[in-house]
């Protein structure tokens, strides 16, 4: 079967440099982005990915346009700024991870993938992602076809709705086990991550088991769940592939939220 090929829906394109510069020089709101990253008490290491989607970078970073650009000694959000004025990044992520000190872990040289035994470590925020490309679309096809096809970040109309459904329905699951859960609207899909502290605290075996259970019935990145994959964008920062600020939605507004509400249509 001949699927169609396909882009974005609406007017989702990517943030062009100068949007990017406008969106951290004055768009951003750090305060909230703050707020956001000031529970549970620790330190966090934060990541840029300049243009590996897009292709859209400043010429003079293109030996880092595809790696992860590592920020660990940023401890207030809002410290952030100057590096993404100066890196125009198309994504903004942080690790889940959190530490007692960043600054004894560099002196430590603990490596951030493998800290999970490190005295520094205290924890690590428990995440879903779920992702449009995950849903099997009766126009698109599956994971499988839209990779074949290299349309992986590629999504439709069907697909937005379907992963919208599912965050409703995964947030509504989980809210019989936990208690302080939070929807963020992706860019692309939405995430639901879980603040309780003892959700900080499970192991990585308890964490294979939830992903494991759960990518079973949702279109969840399973890698983010059990913490292999442990960067999770940053709430209030652009999603460069689609031009939409990332931010949290409130359960009660879930079922109505599309990419193009006001709360996530930039001013550029
Ligand atoms: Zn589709």
């Amino acid at each position: 079967m001949v699927r169609p090929r396909y882009t974005l829906p609406g007017d989702l394109a990517p943030a062009s440099l100068g949007d990017r510069r406008r969106f951290y020089q004055r768009g951003m709101d750090y305060s909230s982005a703050r707020e956001w990253m000031s529970s549970p008490p620790g330190e966090r290491v934060y990541a840029l990915i300049l243009g590996r989607h897009s292709g859209i970078y400043p010429r003079r970073f293109r030996h880092l346009k595809n790696v992860p650009l590592v920020i660990d000694d940023v401890l207030d959000v809002r410290d952030l700024r100057p590096y993404l004025v100066k890196y125009l990044p198309e994504g903004v992520y942080y690790d889940r991870n959190i530490y007692a000190s960043l600054a004894a872990a560099r002196k430590a040289h603990v490596d951030y993938a493998h800290a999970w035994r490190s005295r520094l470590f205290l924890g690590q925020e428990l995440a879903f992602d779920l992702d449009p490309e995950n849903v099997d679309c009766p126009i698109h096809g599956d994971v499988v076809a839209k990779m074949r096809r290299h349309q992986g970040l590629s999504f439709c109309d069907w697909e937005f709705e379907e992963v919208r459904r599912q965050a409703a329905v995964l947030y509504d699951e989980l809210s019989r086990r936990w208690t302080d859960l939070r929807i963020v609207y992706s860019g692309r899909g939405f995430h639901v991550h879980v603040f309780d502290e003892e959700a900080f605290r499970l192991t990585r075996k308890q964490r294979g088991r939830i992903a494991a259970r759960y990518a079973h019935r949702y279109a969840i990145d399973e890698w983010v769940t059990s913490g292999e994959m442990r960067l999770i964008r940053l709430p209030y920062s652009l999603h460069g592939m689609v031009s939409r600020t990332v931010v949290p939605v409130p359960r009660p507004d879930l079922e109505k939220f599309r990419y193009d509400d006001p709360r996530a249509v930039p001013r550029l």
